[in-house]
């Protein structure tokens, strides 16, 4: 039997939100403790987080620890994960270079997030050539860990794809020592892209719409009460609507039923809910009030496990120190295999 391997990570840009949360995080947590996966590998993508923040290494270098913070705050161990930074694990960067030979620049370009992405950054004729090519070096993450399945959030689709014609044709033109990895996407759709606290398309880092893990209670219950709802429902008493009401989305990614019967009895349901507010009769404050509680339920013993690590920064810097010579070691065997394969080998 092949083993089943995970791979997936985040770029260190900032502190990880609820966006990252449930687009990929809470996924990983679950795989991790199931049993079912024989490797687990989690990488702060550092290197490709500099294609776009070059000019600023040290916000990178502040924000690796953070992750690190956020990924044991929600449970994530290292006994079970292995937990590195892209950087420290060379070998990746070689198989880019071999990689980059099997992608044509017009490929590139076509790649919709990457697009959308050079589009906010207002890149636009000047694009750096790392940040065009920063799929193929998630190809190289992907793959030299032999990755089966990459638990992401929707955005990353395309990279998938594009790893995926990479290993095709490596093995084409090669050998069969790459493998095929399949994106992991939550069955909830409203995790798939969490929109942001102001109603935009996605909670990003950069656009400054989230509500973070490290957020304190009041912060968030700030940043909920202050949330985009429904322009159109000026008055409890007016029908609300449920398309793009960034509450009711939130909601759909973090209720449960239980949590009625505990914060708002008079429902059963968050259907039962909905009904209410289409219909009309049903302020906004009370269905924040709501999420607010619901989010409380799930994030307080997530800060309160990372503010725990966050006593002992070296501890955690030492922590990624050993990921990332594990790491290595990985990547270092898959290397070997792919300069067999392309016959450079030279000197075995
Ligand atoms: P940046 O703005 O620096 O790109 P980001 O917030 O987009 O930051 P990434 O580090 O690029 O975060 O993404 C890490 C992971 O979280 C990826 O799997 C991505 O798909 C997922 N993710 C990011 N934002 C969201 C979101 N709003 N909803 C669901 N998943 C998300
Ligand atoms: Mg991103």
């Amino acid at each position: 039997m092949s083993k089943k391997i995970i791979l997936t990570g985040d770029r260190p840009t900032g502190k990880l939100h609820i966006g990252h949360y449930v687009g990929s995080l809470r996924q990983r947590k679950i795989l991790q403790d199931g049993g079912e996966f024989d490797e687990v590998y989690i990488m702060i993508a550092d290197a490709q987080a500099l294609t776009d923040n070059f000019d600023n290494p040290q916000k990178i270098k502040d924000s690796i620890t953070e992750v690190a913070l956020d990924y044991l705050g929600v449970g994530l161990t290292p006994d079970k994960s292995v937990m590195f930074i892209q950087s420290q694990v060379p070998e990746l960067t070689e198989l880019t270079t071999y990689y980059m030979n099997l992608v044509t620049l017009a490929r590139l370009q076509r790649n919709p997030t990457v697009k959308a992405e050079i589009q906010m950054r207002n890149f636009e004729a000047n694009i750096p050539a790392g940040f065009l090519c920063y799929p193929i070096s998630q190809a190289a993450d992907i793959t030299a860990f032999k990755a089966t399945t990459v638990p992401v959030g929707e955005d990353q689709k395309p990279m998938l794809e594009q790893t995926r014609e990479i290993v095709r044709k490596f093995n084409e033109i090669y050998a069969p020592v790459l493998v095929e990895p399949d994106i992991y996407l939550s069955d909830n759709k409203s995790c798939l892209r969490l929109p942001g606290t102001d109603g935009k398309a996605k909670m990003s880092k950069s656009l400054g719409n989230c509500i973070y893990l490290s957020d304190d209670a009041d912060t968030v219950k700030k940043k909920v009460m202050s949330m985009y709802t429904d322009p159109l429902h000026l008055r409890a008493a007016d029908p609300g609507h449920l398309e793009g009401n960034t509450v009711f989305i939130y909601l759909d990614a973090f209720c449960r039923d239980e949590h009625f019967a505990e914060y708002l009895p008079e429902y059963n349901n968050l259907d039962e809910l909905k009904a209410h507010y289409t219909k009309g009769g049903l302020g906004d404050v009370k269905v924040k009030r709501l999420l607010n509680s619901v989010l409380e339920e799930e994030l307080s013993p997530i800060r309160a496990r990372r503010a725990e690590y966050e006593k002992d920064k070296a501890a955690v810097v030492e922590m990624l120190k050993t990921g990332s010579l594990k790491a290595r070691e990985k990547a270092a065997q898959t290397l070997a295999e792919v300069k067999r394969a392309m016959g450079i080998n030279y000197f075995e």
